[in-house]
Parts: structure tokens; C-alpha cells; sequence
């Protein structure tokens, strides 16, 4: 008799690579079908929830989510399994892979369009310089040495609100190549272990200063760095790297990895518009970028800059003084004060719904491209002034919104 033969499901599983990733949460906040989730270790995908739709891996800034191991399906690799790992399982051998990879049904592949699971653009713009990433790794780390760390806002900020103390740290590469662009981020590792004796994971940071250094045609980047003093919940609770990095001296030396993003790049075309939206320390991708325009402005660059802003209050807001003291005709600055004694809150959002004409006059130009920066908070409610301005302006938002990401003219990061 003839037994019934028992198909060998296999999957093409996706797994996340944990020597690379810096615990961003970028890929699980992208997902559309909450595949991916966390532990204090590592973060990890369901196989029995993830359908390959590819939303997460652009997004990414250092590739490890771009992962992929050919099993059986009765053997994929569960997430408790994966919270332990330090590195990713070696691959089958390449006859067992390929034999494996022969039969792999990988449902979804090429039938979603990631564009429309995303808020924001997966690529960079048109006109982007190459980024480098991840030339720098946990593995191979670059030590950089600190040549100026500057208190960004007034001593006499509140300090019940909690303590807004926020540095402008400048980093070094003496004779090392570290090249980078604007809009990039690059990794911190903090010395000292977790409770647990582990190495602490490296931390992010957008750079703040232009691909030509700080100093320009030096070697450096600047970053912008906000002391964490307590939780989310508001209970007290020093942040490990903030404080490390706030805290440290002229010519202390600091371990670096990176540098990582391919996609929230800005456009190298000097008739580029950017209309620029953060707060807080969001700001350090905007200071960046115009700070690079600024430089390339006395080369002829045409583009406009407009800038929303927000913060608790004028002495929090950080690079307050240079900021202000831009030429109106070379950016358009737009501040707003939350926090303010005596004064009706006020979101970026507000700030841009009073300035609708000239955001809507931006946003029908084909050479605008926009930048979102700061709380994960502000994410929807920007999105949601973008879409007003464009409808009362007679312009679709659905179908611009998803001109805008597929042509990598709406860059979002927020955390
Ligand atoms: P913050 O001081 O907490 O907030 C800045 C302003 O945003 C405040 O006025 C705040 O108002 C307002 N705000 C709160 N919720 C909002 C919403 N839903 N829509 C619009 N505005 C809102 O900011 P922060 O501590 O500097 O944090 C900035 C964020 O940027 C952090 O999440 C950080 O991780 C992220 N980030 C940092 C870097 C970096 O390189 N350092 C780079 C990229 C992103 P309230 O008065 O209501 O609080």
C-alpha cells in the first residue's frame, strides 16, 4: 500500500541580523502587519505572521533586516529562539539551500507595493549623493575623538519639564575616512554593560553638520544631543548614551559605528526646494542640510528652504540664536512654542496651517522635497496639516502622497 505523501512546506524566513541592527525600531514601527517586535536583546520576525511585503527594508538604516534563511516550514526559527541569538545561524549548505529554495513558496514576494504600506518615501531623492553605510560595524568600531562638546540651550531652561540640556557634540576622524551625508545617522557605543553583563547596544544619532564636516574641510560631524532624564512615563531615569555623550570632555574619545541611512537624503540639484519639519532634537538633520545649502548658496544654489520648528519654549529650542539669525531671503523659519508661560500651546502643525498659501505654493512644485524630523507623535499630525493644505489648494493629497514617496520627495524619521 501506498503511503500518501506529505508535501515539505518551505519558507524563505526573514530574520533580522543582530550584529548589525541598532535597535532603531524603525522596522517595526514600519510594519504594516506587526511581524516584527522586540525584546531587551533583539529584534525579530514571526515567520508565521510576516508575508514578505518588503515594507521594512528600505527603511532600515544599516541593513540587517535584509536577511533571508531557506527552511522547512515545520522548522522555522521562533522568536524566543531568536531573542537569544548574538549572530544569525550559519546558511544550509548551498546544494541543501538550493534544493530547499527550489520548492520555496514565498507567498507575497513582488505582490505588494510597498509604497502603499509606507507613510513615507523608501527611496532618496533623484539627485542624492551615494551614501556610504555600515563601513564602520560592532565587529570593526572607529574611535573618534571629541573636539568640542557646547551646552545648545540657556542654563535657565525650566528645569521641571524635565531639564531640557541639549550639546552640540563634535566628533573627529583624524586621518580615518568617514564619509557622510546629510540626513545620515551613526551609531554611539557607550561603554559598560547591561544588568544582564552584556555590551550596551550602540545608540543613534542623526548627524547634524554638512558632508563637508563641521569645520568644513575637516574631518568631523556634529551631533545633537538631548540628556535623557527620565522615561517615558515621566518617572526619573538617565538615558545610558545621552548622558555619556552630554558628559564628556575635549579630547575624550568615543566609539563609533555607522555611518547608516540610504533614504532620507537630501537633493543634490541646487533648484531643489526643502520644506523642513521637526522638533526637539529632530532639528540635527534640518541643521545639517541647511547648513549645506547655506555653504553651496554661495555657489549658486536656487532652491528655496522653509522650516517649521517646534519646541517647549524658545530657551529649548536648540541652535535658537544662529537659527534666527539666518537671512529671511535665504531660508523661511517658522518657530513654535508648546510651552510658552502665558501662551496658548502651539504644534509645528499650527504654525504650518497659518502659513497654508505658501505651504500649498510648495507643495505643487515638482522640485519640493520634505523632511519630517523628531517625536513619533508629530508623525500623523503633519501628515494630517499636509493633507488639508493640499485639498483646500485643490491638489489630491492621495494621489500626491503617493507621487511624493515613489519620486522620494517625503522623508519621515521620527521616534
Ligand atoms: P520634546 O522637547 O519632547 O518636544 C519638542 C516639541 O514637540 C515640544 O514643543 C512638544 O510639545 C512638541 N510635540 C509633542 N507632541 C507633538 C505632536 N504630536 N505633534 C507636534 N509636536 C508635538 O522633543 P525632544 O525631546 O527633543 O525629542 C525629539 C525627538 O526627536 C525624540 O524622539 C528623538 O529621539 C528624535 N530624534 C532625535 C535625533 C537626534 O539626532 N538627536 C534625530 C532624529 C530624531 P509638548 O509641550 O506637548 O511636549
Amino acid at each position: 500500500m501506498n503511503m500518501p505523501v506529505v508535501p515539505m512546506e518551505v519558507l524563505k524566513q526573514h530574520l533580522i541580523d543582530p550584529e548589525i541592527c541598532i535597535r532603531c525600531n524603525t522596522c517595526e514601527e514600519t510594519c504594516p502587519i506587526d511581524a516584527i517586535t522586540h525584546d531587551e536583546n533583539n529584534y525579530v520576525v514571526k515567520a508565521d505572521v510576516c508575508n514578505g511585503c518588503m515594507a521594512c527594508i528600505s527603511p532600515c538604516p544599516t541593513g540587517a533586516i535584509d536577511n533571508w534563511r531557506t527552511v522547512l516550514k515545520a522548522e522555522a526559527y521562533g522568536i524566543d529562539e531568536q531573542f537569544t541569538w548574538d549572530e544569525l545561524p550559519a546558511s544550509k549548505p548551498l546544494e541543501e539551500a538550493a534544493a530547499l529554495s527550489e520548492q520555496a513558496a514565498f507567498a507575497a514576494e513582488g505582490d505588494a507595493d510597498p509604497h502603499a504600506l509606507v507613510s513615507g518615501a523608501l527611496v532618496p531623492p533623484w539627485s542624492a549623493a551615494k551614501p556610504y553605510v555600515n563601513l564602520y560595524t560592532h565587529k570593526s568600531p572607529l574611535t573618534a575623538t571629541v573636539v568640542g562638546n557646547y551646552r545648545l540651550t540657556d542654563e535657565s531652561a525650566p528645569r521641571s519639564t524635565p531639564a531640557a540640556d541639549i550639546h552640540h557634540i563634535v566628533l573627529d576622524f583624524g586621518a580615518t575616512p568617514f564619509p557622510v551625508l546629510e540626513g545620515q545617522s551613526i551609531g554611539i557605543l557607550p561603554p559598560g554593560t547591561t544588568a544582564d553583563g552584556k555590551p550596551h547596544h550602540a545608540r543613534q544619532y542623526s548627524i547634524a553638520s554638512p558632508r563637508n564636516g563641521e569645520r568644513p574641510g575637516y574631518n568631523n560631524l556634529a551631533l545633537t544631543v538631548k540628556r535623557v532624564t527620565q522615561d517615558h512615563a515621566g518617572n526619573a531615569a538617565d538615558g545610558v548614551c545621552s548622558n555619556y555623550l552630554c558628559d564628556l570632555k575635549k579630547g575624550d574619545t568615543v566609539t563609533v559605528i555607522g555611518p547608516f541611512g540610504a533614504t532620507f537624503l537630501m537633493p543634490n540639484h541646487p533648484n531643489s526646494h526643502l520644506l523642513m519639519i521637526c522638533t526637539g532634537t529632530g532639528s540635527a538633520p534640518m541643521r545639517a542640510m541647511t547648513e549645506y545649502r547655506r555653504r553651496r548658496r554661495m555657489k549658486g544654489a536656487t532652491g528655496k528652504l522653509m522650516l517649521f520648528f517646534g519646541a517647549r519654549t524658545k530657551e529649548e529650542l536648540p541652535y535658537f540664536g544662529p537659527l534666527t539669525n539666518l537671512p529671511k531671503d535665504f531660508i523661511d523659519t517658522n518657530l513654535a512654542f508648546s510651552r510658552t508661560p502665558g501662551q496658548a500651546k502651539r504644534y509645528v502643525q499650527d504654525a504650518m496651517r497659518e502659513r497654508s498659501a505658501d505651504v500649498a505654493q510648495l507643495l505643487k512644485d515638482d522640485q519640493t522635497y520634505i523632511y519630517v524630523c523628531g517625536l513619533r507623535g508629530m508623525e500623523e499630525g503633519v501628515l494630517q496639516v499636509l493633507r488639508e493644505i493640499a485639498e483646500d489648494h485643490g491638489l489630491g493629497w492621495p494621489a500626491l502622497w503617493e507621487r511624493l514617496k515613489r519620486e522620494g520627495r517625503l522623508h519621515l524619521e521620527t521616534y
